[in-house]
């Protein structure tokens, strides 16, 4: 009986961690099905672009794993129960299944974080999913010269989105609130260039502004502004699927599954997270973000583990640090910050069109790695071994994350 992977989630760290298994496994030692909501890959990195009317790639799983020994089942998760290994799915026509598991990979992602400010689900969009990012495209269509677009957070996704609608409608009016400085974690140099290409696009920065109220027309914010927004765009995070923490999975205060250094659940060892799903510690002690960055590499960190120890290996470790965090700023304009291992700027930075040219570069890249897990290298596909077969008991999670975490 081959041995059972489930990998649940497609998108940038699911697929590249189902396709990679799939190459390091003898295929007749391994049954791998990758579970989905949707049919195709959604490059959530151009979702601002989706927004704002530009057309997407489409990527068709079913064309993306055609040949690989993947299984693609298009299905929406509903459940795990770690205790029992089974996976619930409802399928497209409202039917309900169960998928029994013997190493599971959870890889669901993020959604938007509304953080509970009142008025957000009524009257916000979101650019955090397909559905959002076109029911924003479809609002943004409407509206009329000068009104008023809001764009709530200051982090990258809001920086993103406030320059694409603004360079995409320069008739609109266009705000980003922020609840720092606008770009502070930038290096001096990086926060100079974000100020030069929102003032070129005619973007109006509020800063040190928290909102805390949205309603059909304005937001309020902490120190009781009122901004006029036709549309609100809400930036401030991301928010974990409530499904891990439904669970007996040992997970964070928001839901991230907490794993070892080799992306393990450190209280299931036969359960693996990976991407915006997981609480991983990166350089310096310090959790790994929210982002395709790190999501990758983690997805090699986690396949390259499950396949290892299935085969009686010692499994490698892939080490996960940042280099550079690429901004797009428009479809003419980027910032490419260079930063530490752990994530923190330096003085190094590129601007202008040339960094747009890298950061389309890396989204494509990041597409590309999707395609190709193993990053195109040849594979040896390894037997597996019968010792490799049994599940590791939880003891053997050397990894002294716990500690971390409580120092977080
Ligand atoms: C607009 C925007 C711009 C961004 N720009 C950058 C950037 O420049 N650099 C960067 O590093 N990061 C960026 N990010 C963050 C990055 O997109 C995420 O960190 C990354 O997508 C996480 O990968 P993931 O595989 O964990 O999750 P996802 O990419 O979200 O994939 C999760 C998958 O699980 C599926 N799924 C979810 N729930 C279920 C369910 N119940 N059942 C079945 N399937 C389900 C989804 O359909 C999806 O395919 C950006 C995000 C946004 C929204």
């Amino acid at each position: 009986m081959p041995h059972r992977v489930i990998v649940i989630g497609a998108g940038y760290a699911g697929a590249i961690a189902a396709g990679r298994i799939a190459r390091r496994i003898r295929r007749e030692d391994v049954a791998i099905t990758l579970v989905n909501a949707e049919p195709d890959f959604v490059e959530r990195v151009r979702l601002h672009q989706l927004a704002t009317g530009q057309r997407l790639k489409t990527r068709p799983l079913a064309e993306m794993f055609a040949g690989t020994g993947v299984d693609l089942r298009i299905a929406r998760v509903t459940g795990v129960d770690v205790d029992r290994r089974t996976v619930s799915v409802t399928d497209g026509n409202g039917v309900d299944d169960e998928h029994d598991y013997d190493t599971l990979v959870y890889a669901l992602g993020s959604g938007w974080n509304s953080r509970g400010v009142p008025g957000t689900s009524e009257h916000a969009y979101e650019i955090a999913s397909r559905p959002g990012a076109l029911r924003l495209r479809e609002r943004l269509a409407r509206l009329d010269a000068g009104q008023a677009v809001v764009v709530v957070g200051g982090g990258l996704t809001g920086l993103e989105a406030a320059t694409e609608i603004a360079e995409t409608r320069p008739d609109l009016d266009v705000t980003l609130t922020a609840r720092g400085g606008l770009g502070d974690w930038l290096s001096p140099g990086g926060r100079a260039h974000v100020r030069t290409v929102f003032d070129r696009l005619g973007i109006t920065a509020r800063e040190h502004a928290e909102v805390t109220e949205v309603a059909a027309d304005h937001v309020s914010t902490a120190t009781g502004d009122t901004i006029p927004a036709a549309v609100t765009v809400w930036t401030t995070g991301f928010a974990v699927h409530p499904i891990a923490a439904a669970s007996a999975l040992e997970v964070t205060d928001g839901g991230q599954i907490v794993v070892d250094s080799t992306m393990r659940s450190v209280s299931h060892p036969d359960v693996y997270a990976v991407g915006d799903a997981a609480l991983a510690i990166g350089p310096g002690g310090k959790p790994l973000r929210m982002s395709c960055a790190s999501g990758g590499p983690a997805a090699w960190q986690a396949a390259d583990a499950v396949a290892a120890r299935l085969t009686g290996r010692k499994p490698p470790t892939v080490p996960i640090r940042y280099y550079n965090q690429c901004v797009s700023l428009g479809r003419r304009e980027g910032l490419i910050q260079f930063v530490t291992a752990d994530d923190r700027a330096v003085s190094a930075f590129l601007a202008g069109r040339f960094a747009a040219g890298y950061k389309e570069l890396v989204c494509r890249g990041a597409a590309w790695a999707v395609a190709h897990p193993t990053l195109g290298l040849p594979t040896r596909r390894r037997r597996v071994t019968p010792q490799g077969q049994r599940n590791p008991e939880p003891g053997d999670v050397r990894f002294p994350l716990r500690r971390s975490i409580a120092k977080l």
